[in-house]
Formats: structure tokens, sequence, C-alpha cells
């Protein structure tokens, strides 16, 4: 079977390398690298139970996403990559007051109870907190995820896809135009046509471009986010993820970097312009939380567009009227922690296999 993936970000690099574990796949990948690709800016939370999500289904989804990153990393890890930032550095769930701790804990507490990857979830107090993350202000309390990670999602990216390639898939850089003989999709790159029995379009927040020549469409909007990246003094390797009330969180990555994010604009298109406004949210908000950011050095501030489903749930499965597309997307703010397991059920559908998720609740509507 020869499968064409469009879009290589987190989703069409799992597709990729889900794929490639089976010989008989010949697979080429087409990746545009958009400005704004959102799996270049994302923050790299993975701690899908302190989520706010409160569909159901939306949540399996998530949790399951999370749970899948243990067995990813170690087949990874078999392979030779290694080098993509996963850890698990725990997360604080913060609190002001002692009701909103009762509320998270409420949140929390049964999503963990069965659930030993989580590891021990406790209350801890403001001087354990200042001692893992010691630029953040006083009076804080929180409850403690030990099983809370964060990940370079570009760097996973990259590591599957040359896991991909070394099994023999081709990669592509340039813009799939994606057009159709009847029901039957046809994909090109530079004018020429590519071989498909199956086109899977994971093309994140610019899929209805990509399947606008063939009159569809399917409810995904983009969403801006601008995140910052700081450079501390102190050795921030085990710093664990900050997720306050909000939608703003910090985190730390190994080489003395501190990330703040984010902006969650929406109606503002595929502009990646970095804003004034959006700087000062998101700093207001960083220093505010951790004063002790304030002699950081400013490394760059990176902008993404998330692909926003109408739903709120990712979007996995055959786009209807045609009958050799796939599509993979509307992963919303979530996506490095769903992207991973999204692309092994959108694989296994592409091999005619049943997924290990039932996929009925996060079926494809076209417009
Ligand atoms: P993308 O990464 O955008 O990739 C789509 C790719 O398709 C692009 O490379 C694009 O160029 C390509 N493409 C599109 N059309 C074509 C075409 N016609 N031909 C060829 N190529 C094409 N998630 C979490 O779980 N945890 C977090 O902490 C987190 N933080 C985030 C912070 C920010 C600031 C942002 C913006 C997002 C964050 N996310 C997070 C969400 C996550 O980053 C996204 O949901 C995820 O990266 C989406 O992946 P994707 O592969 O669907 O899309």
């Amino acid at each position: 079977m020869r499968v064409v993936i469009v879009g290589a970000g987190i989703l069409g690099s799992s597709v990729a390398y889900h794929l490639s574990l089976n010989r008989d796949v010949a697979i080429t990948v087409i990746d545009e690298a958009h400005q704004g690709k959102a799996t270049l800016a994302g923050a790299g939370i993975v701690c899908p139970c302190a989520s706010k999500v409160t569909d159901p289904d939306f949540y399996r989804f998530y949790a399951a996403g999370g749970a899948y990153y243990r067995p990813l990393v170690s087949a990874l890890k078999e392979k030779g990559e290694t080098e993509f930032g996963y850890r698990q550095v725990g997360a604080l769930v913060l609190a002001d007051t002692d009701e909103q701790l009762q509320e998270i804990e409420a949140r929390v507490l049964p999503r963990v109870a069965n659930v030993p990857e989580a590891g021990e979830v406790r209350r801890v107090g403001a001087a354990e907190i200042k001692a893992m993350f010691p630029p953040l202000r006083d009076g804080l309390s929180a409850l403690y995820i030990p099983g809370g990670a964060r990940v370079e999602a570009r760097g996973l990216a990259g590591a599957m896809m040359r896991a991909a390639q070394a099994n023999g898939a081709q990669l592509h850089q340039g813009h799939a135009n994606i057009t159709a003989e009847g029901s039957r999709a046809i994909v090109k790159l530079d004018g020429k046509v590519i071989d498909a029995d199956l086109v899977v379009v994971t093309a994140g927040a610019w899929v209805n471009q990509t399947l606008t020549n063939i009159g569809a469409s399917i409810g995904v909007v983009p969403q801006r986010g601008q995140i910052v990246h700081l450079r501390v003094k102190e050795e921030t390797i085990d710093w664990p993820v900050l997720l306050p009330q909000g939608s703003h969180y910090m985190l730390a990555f190994d080489d003395n970097r501190v990330v703040v994010g984010a902006t969650r604009e929406n109606g503002v298109g595929f502009d990646c312009r970095l804003t004034a406004g959006g700087q000062a949210e998101v700093l207001n908000f960083g220093l505010a939380l951790a004063p002790g950011l304030a002699d950081a050095t400013h490394i760059e501030t990176r902008v993404g567009i998330r692909p926003m489903a109408e739903s709120v749930k990712p979007l996995i499965g055959h786009l209807s009227g045609f009958e050799n597309i796939l599509i993979g997307n509307g992963l919303g703010a979530g996506g490095l922690t769903m992207g991973p397991l999204a692309g092994k059920l959108l694989s296994q559908v592409a091999l005619g296999q049943t997924p290990d998720l039932d996929l009925t609740p996060y079926a494809v509507r076209s417009l």
C-alpha cells in the first residue's frame, strides 16, 4: 500500500512512524513547514489528569494520549532516539486559597485513583513549592502530581520522523496540492503526481486550505499562541510543570530554560506576528507568579497556530465523500499530549485494523 501523509507536525510524524513499523507500506510525507507550525511552538506539558476538560470522550482520549508516552518513549529509545527532552518532572497544580485547592483535588484525585503512573499525588505547602521552583512567589499551595511530564515537541516529532525514515519513509519539503478525480484524491508535489492508495491529511490549522480544491472543509479554526522562553542561572532540569488557575502555565527544560505560556488568541487567523499585547500578557502573568524571573534573559518568543475543532475533541477518521482520504486534526491545546497516540490510531485505521480506542466520538464531519 502507498500512503501519502500531508503535514508532519506531531500528528503526521506519528502516523509516519507507526505506519513504517509495517514493512508493506510505502510512505511519502510532504511538509510545508508553515510559519506558525504548532508543533514547533508547543510548550510540551503532558499532564492530562490536571486538565479542566469536562467532556468524557475528550478526557478519555487525553488521558490515553498521556499514558501512551511511556511505551512510545521506550520504543524510540530502542531505536537510539533519546534527545527529545521527555522527563517526568512532576506537576504542581497551584492554588491561592484552600477552596481552590479543594476544587483541584475534587477534579484530579478521582482521575488518578487507579493510575499508578500518576505517582503519589499529594498536597504540598509554600516552602516545598519554593524548593521545587525557586523563582516562585510566596504563599502558594498546590497539589503535586509526580507523574506529570514535559517534552520537547519538535524533538519528539523529529525523532519519530527519523525512525520512520530509517524504515524507508520518504520526507519531502513543499506544498501538497490535493485535487480529486471523482471520489479519489490525487496529490501533487511541484506539479508531479505522487502515487497514493491512501492520503492522510494531518495539516494542522491549514487543513481547510489543503482541502479547498476538492470542495471539502472540516470544523477547524486557527488559534494563535505566543509563548516566551527565558534563560535563568539556576539548574532547571528537575523543575516541575506549574499549572496555576486559568490557562497560563510555566515549565522548565534541561538547558536553564523556563518557558512561560501562552496566549489563546481567536479571530486573528494565520497572522504569526509577535504582538506587544501578547508579550505583555505572558510576561505579566509570569512575573506575577514568579518574581524571581525578573532578571532572566529573554531568549525568544515562539508563535504557533493551534488547530481548534468546533467539537473541541480530536477529529480522526475518513473524510466522507472520498474513498481514499483520512483526516487527523483538531488537537487544539492538548495536541502534544494526544498527538503521538492519535497518530498510532490513524495508522491503525489506515491499515484496516481495529483502533485501540473506539473512534466513533471523534468522527470527521465534512461541512
Ligand atoms: P502542526 O504541528 O501545525 O503541523 C501541521 C503541518 O502540516 C505543518 O508543518 C504545516 O506546514 C503542514 N501542512 C499544512 N498544509 C500542508 C500542505 N498542503 N502541504 C504540506 N504540508 C502542509 N499541547 C500539549 O499537549 N501540551 C502543551 O503544553 C501545549 N502547548 C502549546 C503551546 C502553544 C503556544 C501552542 C501553539 C500549542 C500548544 N499545544 C500543546 C498544542 C500542540 O502544539 C498542537 O495541538 C499540535 O502541535 C498540533 O499538531 P499537528 O501535527 O496537528 O499540527
